[in-house]
């Protein structure tokens, strides 16, 4: 399966210049220490793409990441193993990346003792530590993953990553497996312990009623690039691109609470190896022109914290 994404750069840092997420064909994400950026988009779209190459599990097809400032490809040893670990990874399916032979304490505790991290001693102490952290009991350190429910798995599978220290989380649909009652619940510890820990997180899901509560700037995408990004509350507000528009407005209400399915749109999502010329968007959007049809809209700024890919909001030399 070939990869979508084109470019990715991404450097983390608490100091120097602003760091940035850059990704798929020439649009920049930028993404600041500390910070939550929710990327939505729908399955096929690319991001879990993106959301693997930030982590260095995927190289980048073209593009470069940068890790507080460095390009990924020239750190080498020590370095390299610093950026594995710092920049983490939540699954979806937690039960899928845990291994059933394995039991829970050596499961969070398994990089710190691959890793050597922290002396032989004190990695007991550091597993009931993050277990503590993520609402799990002690007792359940000698326990194999299939005797947990989904959402504690979840949690299992979030000390994991924490165990190690991480700045960053990548979080692919970490709760999209999750019933909608322990949704709530899990990005509410993803919350608490961003709060604790300071992290920076991209939080990755289909459904923006869920990134909505956790990200402090949300990016769309459609079928390989972001169309739209901006902070939340002003993209919820008044969403520019008519993509996130119908995806806004098919976020369930809070009076229903139930997550319908994600069809916000008529019409098949397009091939991503086959996008339609022009604005990709142009087959379902019902304000389609008909440069739509034939030129790309770029991502320009269109307000202090917005940018748009969409010819509605592009200025004239654009077009
Ligand atoms: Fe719709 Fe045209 Fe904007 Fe694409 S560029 S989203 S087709 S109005
Ligand atoms: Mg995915």
């Amino acid at each position: 399966k070939p990869s979508l994404t084109q470019r990715i750069v991404t450097a983390l840092g608490r100091t120097g210049p602003p760091p940035a997420l850059r990704a798929v064909d020439d649009v920049t994400l930028r993404i600041r220490a500390g910070e939550v950026v929710g990327l939505v988009g729908e399955s096929g779209c690319g991001k879990s793409t993106l959301a693997r190459v930030a982590t260095g599990i995927l190289p980048p097809s073209a593009g470069e990441v940068f890790y507080k400032g460095r390009p990924v490809t020239e750190l080498t040893g020590k370095d390299r193993l610093n950026y594995l670990l710092k920049v983490q990874m939540v699954f979806q399916d937690p039960y899928a990346s845990l291994n059933p032979r394995m039991k829970v304490g050596q499961l969070v505790g398994e990089a710190l003792r691959v890793h050597k991290l922290v002396p032989k001693n004190e990695v007991g102490e550091r597993t009931r530590g993050v277990l503590k952290e993520v609402g799990l009991d002690l007792g359940y350190m000698d326990r194999y993953p299939h005797q947990f429910s989904g959402g504690q798995r979840q949690r299992i599978g979030i000390a994991r990553a924490l165990a190690v220290e991480p700045d960053f989380l990548v979080c692919d649909e970490p709760v999209s497996a999750l019933d909608v009652s322990i949704q709530a619940q899990v990005i509410n510890l993803f919350m608490d312990v961003r709060e604790r820990r300071g992290l920076t997180y991209l939080f990755v899901s289909h459904d923006l009623g869920v990134v909505r509560h956790i990200s402090d700037r949300v990016a769309i995408m459609y079928l390989g690039r972001i169309v739209e990004i901006g902070t939340a509350a002003e993209l919820f507000a008044k969403p520019a691109h008519p993509y996130s528009q119908a995806l806004i407005r098919a976020i369930p209400s809070a009076v229903t609470r139930r997550r319908r399915a994600f069809t916000p749109l008529k019409g098949e999502l397009p091939s991503a190896l086959s996008p339609p010329p022009g604005c990709a968007f142009h087959p379902r959007c019902e304000h389609a022109m008909p440069i739509c049809r034939e030129v790309r809209p770029p991502l320009v700024q269109i307000s202090p914290d917005r940018s748009a890919a969409c010819h509605l909001h592009s200025t004239s030399e654009s077009v």
